[in-house]
């Protein structure tokens, strides 16, 4: 069938191109057509589908379609990778409505051919199977998963679109409502979590689980299994109470994750409720149509924008100076707390290396080895850590109170308690010990790193290195520029960052840097409100509409009343026109209430006795001048930050903010929602961004 297309010419494509070779099905089963996804690149650039790869696959299931001597058709990938799904770069380039509708059905009628040849079809899962690369599995009768697969996954929900091509009206009948709402929701709404090989056939979304090594060959075995009869699949239909409940589940963690804000995650909702009695083509048609309604959408430009700066502007930071770094093999930690702990972990795990920590006294010692082994322990238990790897790690890390043990240190990271005077005694005496080439870093949150370099003999070696807590999880690392740092150390930093495999941004030493300050700034400006009178249930809601991963509250409980009293405090001394301190926050802080809920009840309900400490006001902000100030502030926070050159553009800002706080794709960060809110203009006068947001700005 050929219509007229509406389609631009893709001519960027890079053409997945699908293979035939015919093979004997083992025990005698009859013949088989092997289809091979593969783009001709490595693993670098895994096999996509765009307008061209779809072409190539439809004319490879036409031909086999017209034999009549096969008993299965068999689906699989190039090495490591089965298909990674849609080309985003297509999606990019379409404009209207009627564009995205053409790519749905184009989708849908391709892949459709595997469940019309007649004969049943096989996806051999032998890699990396995401989104459409799924989705086209989901449309064949059966499927392998090679224990070896990276990741499998529906990933489109954490993306700002929704399985489109088939997977959101399949993947419920195949593995039941509840696992569809996993795979498809959920699993996209808790940080983009992708399945392993063994978790995706205990779902139902792979039929059997086969070793890595011959695969392919094991995959024919069972299907001929399959195609002798030897071997059946059952797929019982859900009941009503299993629908009603799956349903039920997805509502509520839509509802809990997005405050249902942005559109994808309720049209799949809305798709997976439509599967439950629609046919096939009716499902099929949803998808199209929502696909097409997201597609055009802001919130997927922005997400667009935020997986362009996390795909590619944190894989290559801005600001990297040309100077080669020298290796590092042996990191030092002054301090053992909480941070340094964390730090040494990351250390020698990814580098491999060992790592010295010098604390205060033998107690302090005593207390970090005892805290890491536990943790080490814990994690074993949890089965996230090789209990050899647990091992070996214990060996690598050492402690001590003897600075002079970090003479060999090729870099040094102090991570102790936030008080500069300490810090510059740290950094003064360590410059007697370690060698001249040693790069010091300060983990510090707030401290002026300039100020901890002043005095020293070589303060062009000091650098800050602010990772967030907890170190495992958060991606993000500003890499600190004081004044007098030299380029020798701000490569080096961005070296280790990249080794540790976390994102670097460059910032230039000042309060707060990017994180601590935004933060902080939108603290401020919610407990300038309850100061104002407005009581604290409303605040906290204040910012729902923008569907924020935690409400403010829920982000002062996290950094605990006294921490955020400081903060704000020390942030209305560099900045008093714009961070107010709250006499609330210091009360609250004062009288030891860690947090403003409601223990008892649980987030989030307001602790009666705090609700009390502040008289309510006629005059008070409502709920949407609470949202109104806080956007205002950010505006001209972020405004000022670029102005004073904090960051070299918006984009730096959004990625800390994406990776550094878990602020939404669909927000794009912060600057694009800025933008197309009115607010940026309305504070500064321009956008941030001329056009669409650009990741590369
Ligand atoms: P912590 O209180 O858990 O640990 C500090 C450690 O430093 C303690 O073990 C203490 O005994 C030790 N110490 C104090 N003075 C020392 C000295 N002169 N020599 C050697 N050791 C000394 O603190 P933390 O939470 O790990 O924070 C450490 C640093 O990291 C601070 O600068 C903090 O601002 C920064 N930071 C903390 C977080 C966080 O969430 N906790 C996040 C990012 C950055």
């Amino acid at each position: 069938m050929t219509t007229a297309t509406t389609l631009p010419n893709f001519s960027d494509e890079v053409v997945t191109e699908a293979k035939i070779h015919y093979v004997d099905l083992p025990g005698g089963a009859g013949k088989a057509a092997l289809l091979t996804l593969d783009n001709g690149r490595d693993h670098k650039r895994p096999n996509t589908f765009g307008p061209a790869s779809l072409a190539s696959l439809e004319a490879a299931l036409d031909e086999v379609a017209a034999r009549d001597d096969l008993v299965a058709v068999c689906l699989t990938g190039k090495p490591f990778i089965f298909s990674v799904g849609a080309d985003l770069s297509v999606f990019r380039q379409l404009t209207s409505h009627e564009q995205v509708l053409e790519i749905g059905r184009l989708g849908h009628r391709v892949f459709g051919k595997l469940a019309s040849l007649g004969v049943p079809s096989f996806a051999f899962i032998n890699g990396a199977s995401m989104g459409g690369g799924l989705e086209v599995a989901l449309h064949c009768t059966y499927r392998t998963v090679s224990a070896a697969a990276p990741a499998i996954a529906l990933p489109e929900v954490f993306l700002g679109l929704i399985p489109g091509w088939g997977g959101a009206t399949l993947l419920p009948r195949i593995v039941g409502p509840d696992n569809a709402v996993t795979v498809i929701v959920q699993n996209p709404l808790t940080f983009n979590t992708m399945l392993k090989p063994k978790q995706a056939v205990a779902l139902g979304v792979g039929d059997v689980l086969l070793d890595g090594a011959d695969f392919v060959e094991q995959s024919l075995a069972w299907a001929a299994r399959v195609v002798t009869g030897a071997h059946t699949v059952a797929r019982p239909e859900a009941t009503d109470e299993e629908w009603d409940a799956a349903l039920a589940r997805a509502n509520a963690v839509v509802a809990g994750r997005t405050k249902n804000v942005p559109p994808a995650p309720r049209r799949a909702l809305a798709l997976l409720a439509n599967a439950r009695t629609a046919s096939l083509a009716d499902g099929f048609a949803a998808e199209d149509e929502a696909l097409a309604d997201l597609t055009l959408s802001p919130e997927l430009a922005a997400s667009l924008y935020a997986f362009d700066l996390v795909q590619k502007r944190a894989k290559r930071p801005v600001g990297v100076p040309d100077v080669e770094p020298a290796p590092v093999t042996f990191v030092g930690l002054v301090g053992a707390g909480l941070m340094a702990r964390q730090l040494a972990v990351l250390v020698a795990e990814r580098l491999g290396i060992p790592v010295h920590l010098i604390d205060i006294n033998e107690d302090a010692v005593t207390k970090a080895r005892e805290g890491l082994a536990a943790d080490l322990q814990a994690r074993a238990a949890k089965g996230r850590l090789r209990p050899d790897l647990a091992g070996r790690l214990q060996q690598q890390i050492t402690f001590g109170t003897d600075r002079k043990d970090l003479a060999d240190a090729d870099l040094v990271i102090e991570a102790v308690v936030e008080d500069l005077a300490i810090k510059q005694g740290i950094f003064a005496d360590l410059e007697n010990i370690v060698r001249d080439d040693c790069v010091l870093a300060s983990n510090t949150s707030s401290l002026s790193v300039s100020a901890m370099a002043a005095g020293l003999r070589h303060p062009e070696r000091v650098v800050g290195l602010h990772f967030f807590n907890p170190v495992a999880v958060m991606q993000l690392v500003e890499v600190v520029r004081a004044q007098q740092s030299g380029d020798r150390a701000i490569a080096a930093a961005f070296a280790v960052t990249k080794q540790l495999k976390k994102s670097a941004v460059l910032v230039v030493d000042s309060p707060g840097f990017v994180v601590n300050r935004v933060l902080i700034r939108l603290l401020s400006e919610v407990m300038r409100a309850v100061d104002d009178g407005t009581d604290f249930a409303t605040v906290d809601v204040s910012l729902d509409p923008l569907g924020m991963p935690m409400s403010p509250f829920a982000l002062l409980e996290l950094v605990g009343t006294g921490v955020a009293a400081h903060v704000v405090g020390a942030m209305h001394s560099a900045f008093p026109d714009r961070f107010a301190a709250s006499p609330t926050l210091d009360a609250l802080a004062a009288a030891g209430y860690r947090t403003v809920y409601d223990a008892a009840s649980g987030a989030p309900a307001i602790n009666p006795q705090v609700a009390g400490l502040v008289p309510s006001s006629a005059a008070a902000p409502s709920v949407d001048d609470v949202r109104d100030r806080v956007l205002r502030a950010l505006a001209e926070e972020i405004g000022l930050m670029l102005d004073e050159g904090v960051v070299s553009s918006a984009a730096d800002i959004d990625l800390c903010m994406v990776l550094g706080a878990g602020w939404p794709f669909w927000l794009g960060g912060i600057t694009p929602y800025l933008d197309r809110s009115g607010i940026s203009e309305a504070v500064r006068g321009k956008r941030f961004h001329d056009g669409a947001p650009d990741a590369t700005g």
